[in-house]
């Protein structure tokens, strides 16, 4: 019968893989928690009609990369391609705006995206993603920017570059735009048609194209701060001021633009070089319009989405994955029938005081236990025979170091001279 694969651009995150996981969530957690902000969990799929006008239809991510499909009662569902719409929409929905202000959220969760699968890119991926609504002062700005800094920096990464940019608020942005329009369209024939058809609706999305054309032709292109209004121009040098006195290193960086259209003044990227042409770990910003346009009240908000196979990628990159041991504490291995119920009891009296004790399960010879103990990485080892039960003693092995002694068996004094190695 034919295999059944995985769909194309998925990912089976094995038992090998799972303890670097948990370890990069646990750290998110803390993190998270030493900044003040709190999980939130949304729906896998939402109303269609959120992302398009929450992150917009010009966008790649919804225009052409979206898991859409029509349920049964006819409406128009999709699977959540990022975070930032539908943790908006919960915000909205549960009047979360009316509690203490400012809100600061976070969430670690799976999105999908119909994009040609490559190194550091996938179908199905995941992102540590924070947002903080109610302020719109380049302080909240600071703070998420230096949530993600401290996180890579937990971690000991050494390769990451944050940068930073502003591409102006709907006061400057037309002026910006109209100086893009000019510029892009003395190359009209040279864009690639994605960007011939973006140019008109949204010419911000051609500095964002990654065709080695368009971006040679965006490299000249006028520059978001060039355009800046005086708001815009204070709050970013008021943000690039407390990064500075927080000894936080950045570089100011036009080309930074981000893929989505509800951005709104800052924006930024951390990039790490090793990792490949999918560099970006990290990428977010501003987006003040977000909650009003999708029926809330007027709230700013700044935030970001950091990918975590990316983040793998670069701790191994860097050499920083720590020896994760999911081993067990012991491995009973009996003779025997007798030594066979005496050891299944014994293993569990351990395990309900807290041992992760395993015991044969299997019916397996001696030698066949001993090789499964060794190739799980079991840290003791005790070897129970008729004889051992007779004299209520047998000879407990440490497999890290090859000491063995006599001991009592006897569930407490088994478990207090391995909990002293362990
Ligand atoms: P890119 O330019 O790399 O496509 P993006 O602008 O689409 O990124 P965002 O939507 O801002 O990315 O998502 C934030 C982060 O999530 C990215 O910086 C990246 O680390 C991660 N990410 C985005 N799309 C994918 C994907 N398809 N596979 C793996 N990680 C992804
Ligand atoms: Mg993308």
């Amino acid at each position: 019968m034919n295999k059944i694969q995985k769909p194309k651009g998925t990912l089976d995150i094995l038992p090998s893989d799972i303890g670097l996981w948990q370890y990069i969530e646990g750290e998110v957690r803390n993190i998270a928690k030493i900044y003040g902000f709190s999980e939130i969990r949304m729906p896998t799929f939402e109303s269609t009609e959120l992302f398009c006008r929450g992150v917009g239809d010009t966008t790649d991510v919804v225009g052409k990369e979206m898991y859409t499909f029509i349920d049964k009662d006819g409406s128009s569902l999709s699977l959540r391609p990022e975070g930032t719409a539908g943790v908006a929409r919960s915000v909205i929905e549960n009047g979360l705006y009316a509690g203490a202000m400012p809100l600061k959220l976070f969430y670690l969760s799976n999105f999908f995206r119909r994009e040609k699968p490559q190194a550091g890119r996938s179908r199905e991926f995941w992102q540590f993603g924070t947002e903080l609504y109610g302020s719109n002062m380049p302080e909240a700005d600071a703070q998420v920017i230096m949530l993600a800094d401290s996180l890579f920096k937990r971690f000991g990464l050494k390769n990451v570059t944050l940068r930073i940019n502003s591409i102006g608020c709907p006061e400057c942005r037309p002026s910006y735009r109209k100086a893009l329009l000019d510029y892009f369209s003395q190359y009209e024939s040279e864009l690639c048609p994605t960007c011939r058809e973006r140019l008109q609706k949204n010419p911000l999305r051609v500095l964002d194209c990654k065709s080695p054309i368009c971006s040679g032709i965006a490299d000249k292109a006028p520059k978001t701060l060039e355009h800046l209004c005086n708001g815009c121009e204070e709050h970013f040098e008021k943000l690039k001021k407390l990064l500075d006195d927080c000894g936080v290193e950045y570089i100011v960086d036009p080309s930074i633009v981000r893929g989505l259209d509800y951005y709104t003044g800052t924006v930024f990227e951390f990039t790490v070089d090793t990792i490949g042409a999918q560099s970006t770990v990290c990428g977010g910003g501003r987006y003040d319009g977000l909650l009003s346009s999708i029926g809330g009240p007027e709230m700013p908000a700044v935030g970001f989405g950091m990918g975590i196979t990316r983040l793998i990628q670069a701790l191994k990159d860097e050499d920083l994955v720590p020896n994760l041991e999911s081993s067990s504490d012991i491995y009973i291995a009996p003779l025997g029938e007798n030594a066979s119920s005496f050891a299944f009891s014994l293993a569990q009296k351990l395990r309900n005081m807290g041992i992760s004790a395993e015991t044969d399960i299997c019916g397996r010879s001696l030698k066949a236990q001993m090789k499964y103990a060794d190739k799980t990485g079991a840290k003791f080892v005790l070897v129970i025979g008729d004889n051992e039960i007779a004299e209520n003693e047998a000879e407990l092995r440490n497999m890290r170091n090859g000491e063995r002694a006599k001991i009592c068996l006897n569930a407490e004094t088994i478990m207090t001279s391995i909990k002293t190695e362990v």
